[in-house]
Protein backbone atom coordinates (compact mmCIF):
# COMPACT_ATOMS: atom_id res chain seq x y z
CA UNK A 1 0.00 0.00 0.00
CA UNK A 2 3.05 2.54 0.84
CA UNK A 3 5.97 2.84 -0.87
CA UNK A 4 9.02 5.61 0.24
CA UNK A 5 11.83 5.55 -2.06
CA UNK A 6 15.54 7.36 -2.20
CA UNK A 7 13.49 10.33 -0.01
CA UNK A 8 15.91 12.87 0.97
CA UNK A 9 15.31 15.81 3.76
CA UNK A 10 17.58 18.57 4.72
CA UNK A 11 17.84 21.40 7.23
CA UNK A 12 19.42 24.20 6.06
CA UNK A 13 22.15 22.22 4.48
CA UNK A 14 22.17 19.38 7.07
CA UNK A 15 21.20 15.85 5.22
CA UNK A 16 18.42 14.66 8.19
CA UNK A 17 17.26 11.40 5.59
CA UNK A 18 19.20 10.20 3.03
CA UNK A 19 18.15 7.29 1.04
CA UNK A 20 15.29 6.34 2.79
CA UNK A 21 13.45 3.80 0.90
CA UNK A 22 10.89 1.04 2.37
CA UNK A 23 7.24 -0.67 1.43
CA UNK A 24 4.72 -1.48 3.85
CA UNK A 25 2.02 -4.09 2.83
CA UNK A 26 -2.29 -3.13 3.73
CA UNK A 27 -2.85 -4.52 6.95
CA UNK A 28 1.01 -4.46 8.39
CA UNK A 29 2.37 -2.37 11.08
CA UNK A 30 6.00 -0.70 10.67
CA UNK A 31 8.06 -0.20 13.81
CA UNK A 32 10.69 2.64 13.44
CA UNK A 33 13.51 2.28 16.06
CA UNK A 34 16.90 4.29 17.07
CA UNK A 35 18.25 7.00 19.01
CA UNK A 36 17.40 10.56 19.34
CA UNK A 37 17.95 12.63 16.26
CA UNK A 38 18.40 10.08 14.04
CA UNK A 39 15.47 11.22 11.55
CA UNK A 40 12.46 9.02 12.80
CA UNK A 41 10.18 12.03 13.65
CA UNK A 42 11.85 13.95 10.57
CA UNK A 43 10.62 11.07 8.12
CA UNK A 44 6.87 10.76 9.77
CA UNK A 45 6.26 14.54 9.03
CA UNK A 46 7.56 13.90 5.30
CA UNK A 47 4.63 11.05 5.35
CA UNK A 48 2.01 13.25 6.94
CA UNK A 49 3.23 16.82 4.67
CA UNK A 50 4.06 18.56 7.30
CA UNK A 51 7.86 18.60 5.67
CA UNK A 52 8.06 18.85 1.74
CA UNK A 53 10.94 16.35 1.14
CA UNK A 54 13.68 17.68 -1.10
CA UNK A 55 13.17 14.44 -3.47
CA UNK A 56 11.85 10.98 -3.61
CA UNK A 57 8.82 9.54 -3.78
CA UNK A 58 5.96 8.56 -1.55
CA UNK A 59 3.48 6.43 -3.11
CA UNK A 60 0.23 5.20 -1.48
CA UNK A 61 -1.43 2.10 -3.96
CA UNK A 62 0.95 2.91 -6.54
CA UNK A 63 0.30 7.22 -7.64
CA UNK A 64 3.34 9.15 -6.09
CA UNK A 65 2.28 11.45 -3.95
CA UNK A 66 5.29 13.49 -4.58
CA UNK A 67 4.55 13.80 -8.57
CA UNK A 68 5.36 18.15 -8.83
CA UNK A 69 2.37 17.82 -11.88
CA UNK A 70 -0.54 17.75 -9.04
CA UNK A 71 -2.64 20.45 -8.26
CA UNK A 72 -3.36 21.88 -5.15
CA UNK A 73 -6.44 20.37 -4.49
CA UNK A 74 -5.00 16.99 -5.38
CA UNK A 75 -1.63 17.72 -2.93
CA UNK A 76 -4.47 18.84 -0.15
CA UNK A 77 -6.64 14.90 -0.57
CA UNK A 78 -3.24 13.50 -0.64
CA UNK A 79 -2.77 14.18 2.88
CA UNK A 80 -6.00 12.22 3.88
CA UNK A 81 -4.07 9.05 3.22
CA UNK A 82 -1.80 9.51 6.37
CA UNK A 83 -3.05 10.32 9.75
CA UNK A 84 -0.97 11.01 12.68
CA UNK A 85 -1.08 10.59 16.23
CA UNK A 86 1.68 13.17 18.08
CA UNK A 87 3.70 12.50 20.82
CA UNK A 88 1.90 15.43 22.78
CA UNK A 89 -1.67 14.41 21.50
CA UNK A 90 -2.42 17.96 20.47
CA UNK A 91 -5.67 17.93 21.27
CA UNK A 92 -8.26 21.10 20.98
CA UNK A 93 -8.38 22.62 24.75
CA UNK A 94 -11.54 24.02 23.73
CA UNK A 95 -13.49 21.24 22.42
CA UNK A 96 -14.46 17.85 24.05
CA UNK A 97 -13.36 14.89 23.78
CA UNK A 98 -16.15 13.97 20.64
CA UNK A 99 -15.76 16.90 19.40
CA UNK A 100 -11.95 16.29 18.71
CA UNK A 101 -12.51 13.55 16.94
CA UNK A 102 -15.61 14.67 14.74
CA UNK A 103 -14.49 18.35 13.80
CA UNK A 104 -12.22 17.07 10.55
CA UNK A 105 -14.62 15.30 9.30
CA UNK A 106 -17.32 17.68 9.42
CA UNK A 107 -15.06 20.36 8.25
CA UNK A 108 -14.10 17.90 5.24
CA UNK A 109 -18.23 17.15 5.03
CA UNK A 110 -18.42 20.82 4.58
CA UNK A 111 -15.97 21.55 2.24
CA UNK A 112 -15.50 18.39 -0.24
CA UNK A 113 -19.49 18.49 0.01
CA UNK A 114 -19.43 14.92 0.66
CA UNK A 115 -23.26 15.07 1.96
CA UNK A 116 -22.14 13.44 5.08
CA UNK A 117 -25.06 13.63 7.85
CA UNK A 118 -23.57 15.44 10.94
CA UNK A 119 -25.66 12.78 12.99
CA UNK A 120 -23.99 10.01 11.12
CA UNK A 121 -20.35 11.56 11.98
CA UNK A 122 -21.50 11.79 15.55
CA UNK A 123 -22.32 8.21 15.80
CA UNK A 124 -18.96 6.95 14.00
CA UNK A 125 -17.19 9.92 16.94
CA UNK A 126 -18.68 7.90 19.30
CA UNK A 127 -18.17 4.13 18.68
CA UNK A 128 -14.69 5.59 17.94
CA UNK A 129 -14.44 6.28 21.79
CA UNK A 130 -16.10 3.38 23.04
CA UNK A 131 -13.78 0.99 20.64
CA UNK A 132 -10.57 3.43 22.81
CA UNK A 133 -12.53 2.76 26.29
CA UNK A 134 -13.75 5.93 25.98
CA UNK A 135 -17.45 5.67 26.12
CA UNK A 136 -17.93 7.71 29.58
CA UNK A 137 -15.23 10.66 28.81
CA UNK A 138 -17.35 11.77 25.42
CA UNK A 139 -17.93 15.19 26.69
CA UNK A 140 -14.92 15.70 28.73
CA UNK A 141 -12.70 18.47 27.81
CA UNK A 142 -8.40 17.97 27.45
CA UNK A 143 -8.06 19.12 30.86
CA UNK A 144 -10.08 16.68 32.47
CA UNK A 145 -8.66 13.76 31.21
CA UNK A 146 -5.36 12.27 31.90
CA UNK A 147 -2.56 11.81 29.49
CA UNK A 148 -2.89 7.97 28.59
CA UNK A 149 -6.64 8.97 27.97
CA UNK A 150 -6.03 12.35 25.85
CA UNK A 151 -3.69 10.22 23.80
CA UNK A 152 -6.73 7.34 23.23
CA UNK A 153 -8.72 10.41 21.68
CA UNK A 154 -6.00 11.64 19.50
CA UNK A 155 -5.60 8.12 18.59
CA UNK A 156 -9.96 8.17 17.51
CA UNK A 157 -9.54 11.48 16.22
CA UNK A 158 -6.65 9.88 13.93
CA UNK A 159 -8.67 7.20 13.54
CA UNK A 160 -12.07 9.24 12.30
CA UNK A 161 -10.60 10.54 9.35
CA UNK A 162 -10.11 6.48 7.54
CA UNK A 163 -6.50 7.12 6.31
CA UNK A 164 -4.97 4.25 4.50
CA UNK A 165 -1.58 4.75 6.85
CA UNK A 166 -2.01 5.71 10.53
CA UNK A 167 1.48 6.87 11.76
CA UNK A 168 2.52 7.04 15.25
CA UNK A 169 5.44 9.44 16.78
CA UNK A 170 6.26 8.38 20.24
CA UNK A 171 2.88 7.79 21.38
CA UNK A 172 3.95 7.14 25.20
CA UNK A 173 7.06 9.41 25.61
CA UNK A 174 5.17 12.03 27.05
CA UNK A 175 3.36 9.75 29.31
CA UNK A 176 3.89 8.11 33.09
CA UNK A 177 4.89 4.56 32.47
CA UNK A 178 1.28 3.71 34.39
CA UNK A 179 -0.55 5.55 31.65
CA UNK A 180 1.86 4.16 28.77
CA UNK A 181 0.08 0.28 28.86
CA UNK A 182 -3.28 1.91 28.14
CA UNK A 183 -1.86 3.17 24.60
CA UNK A 184 -0.16 0.46 23.56
CA UNK A 185 -3.01 -1.77 24.64
CA UNK A 186 -5.06 -0.09 22.03
CA UNK A 187 -2.37 0.14 19.20
CA UNK A 188 -1.84 -3.81 20.04
CA UNK A 189 -5.96 -3.94 19.16
CA UNK A 190 -5.68 -1.83 16.00
CA UNK A 191 -3.22 -4.04 15.25
CA UNK A 192 -4.63 -7.28 15.53
CA UNK A 193 -7.43 -5.58 13.33
CA UNK A 194 -5.05 -5.07 10.33
CA UNK A 195 -4.93 -1.60 10.67
CA UNK A 196 -1.65 -0.40 8.52
CA UNK A 197 0.52 1.59 10.77
CA UNK A 198 3.59 3.35 11.33
CA UNK A 199 4.97 3.18 14.66
CA UNK A 200 8.17 4.79 15.81
CA UNK A 201 8.81 4.28 19.49
CA UNK A 202 11.06 3.38 21.86
CA UNK A 203 9.32 0.47 23.72
CA UNK A 204 11.42 -1.66 22.42
CA UNK A 205 9.08 -4.89 23.38
CA UNK A 206 6.18 -3.30 22.11
CA UNK A 207 8.05 -2.64 18.50
CA UNK A 208 8.69 -5.95 18.47
CA UNK A 209 5.55 -7.67 19.32
CA UNK A 210 3.30 -5.13 17.17
CA UNK A 211 5.11 -5.01 13.72
CA UNK A 212 5.44 -6.96 10.97
CA UNK A 213 8.56 -4.93 10.36
CA UNK A 214 11.23 -3.25 11.61
CA UNK A 215 13.59 -0.33 10.56
CA UNK A 216 16.58 0.67 12.57
CA UNK A 217 17.58 4.33 11.47
CA UNK A 218 20.80 5.82 12.65
CA UNK A 219 22.27 9.30 11.37
CA UNK A 220 19.42 10.04 8.68
CA UNK A 221 19.58 6.61 7.22
CA UNK A 222 18.09 3.20 7.62
CA UNK A 223 20.89 0.93 9.14
CA UNK A 224 18.56 -2.39 9.29
CA UNK A 225 15.29 -3.16 8.20
CA UNK A 226 12.98 -6.92 8.36
CA UNK A 227 11.15 -8.64 10.24
CA UNK A 228 11.28 -8.10 13.71
CA UNK A 229 12.95 -11.66 14.90
CA UNK A 230 15.57 -10.46 12.49
CA UNK A 231 16.56 -7.05 13.11
CA UNK A 232 15.73 -7.16 16.97
CA UNK A 233 17.15 -10.28 17.85
CA UNK A 234 19.62 -11.20 14.98
CA UNK A 235 21.01 -7.87 13.68
CA UNK A 236 23.43 -7.92 11.67
CA UNK A 237 25.29 -4.27 11.88
CA UNK A 238 27.22 -3.29 14.74
CA UNK A 239 24.98 -0.25 15.07
CA UNK A 240 22.23 -1.91 15.48
CA UNK A 241 23.85 -4.25 18.23
CA UNK A 242 25.17 -1.14 20.29
CA UNK A 243 21.82 0.21 19.78
CA UNK A 244 19.59 -2.16 21.37
CA UNK A 245 22.07 -3.41 23.85
CA UNK A 246 21.58 0.34 25.35
CA UNK A 247 17.88 -0.70 25.96
CA UNK A 248 18.62 -4.34 26.85
P1 LIG B 1 13.75 12.01 18.64
O1 LIG B 1 13.71 10.58 18.99
O2 LIG B 1 14.52 12.85 19.61
O3 LIG B 1 12.41 12.59 18.31
P2 LIG B 1 14.27 11.72 15.84
O4 LIG B 1 14.96 10.48 15.46
O5 LIG B 1 12.82 11.78 15.65
O6 LIG B 1 14.65 12.11 17.31
P3 LIG B 1 14.30 14.09 14.26
O7 LIG B 1 13.45 14.84 15.21
O8 LIG B 1 13.71 13.64 13.00
O9 LIG B 1 14.97 12.86 14.99
O10 LIG B 1 15.56 14.99 13.95
C1 LIG B 1 16.60 14.62 13.08
C2 LIG B 1 17.59 15.75 12.96
O11 LIG B 1 17.00 16.83 12.24
C3 LIG B 1 18.06 16.31 14.26
O12 LIG B 1 19.44 16.57 14.16
C4 LIG B 1 17.29 17.60 14.39
O13 LIG B 1 18.01 18.54 15.12
C5 LIG B 1 17.10 18.03 12.96
N1 LIG B 1 15.85 18.80 12.74
C6 LIG B 1 14.61 18.34 12.91
N2 LIG B 1 13.69 19.26 12.59
C7 LIG B 1 14.39 20.35 12.20
C8 LIG B 1 14.01 21.67 11.74
N3 LIG B 1 12.73 22.03 11.60
N4 LIG B 1 15.00 22.53 11.44
C9 LIG B 1 16.30 22.17 11.57
N5 LIG B 1 16.72 20.96 11.98
C10 LIG B 1 15.77 20.06 12.30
Amino acid sequence: ILEVAQLEKSFGGTKVLRDISFSLEEGQALSIIGSSGSGKTTLLRCLNFLETPDSGRIAVRGRNLLDGSLSPQERRRNRLHFGLVFQDFNLFPQYTALENVTLARRLLAKSERTGEAPEAIRREGEALLEQMGLGDRMGHYPHQLSGGQKQRVAIARALAMKPDILCFDEPTSALDPELTGEVLKVIRQLARQRTTMVIVTHEMAFARDVADQVIFMDGGVIVEQGEPRMVMDHPKEERTRQFLARYA
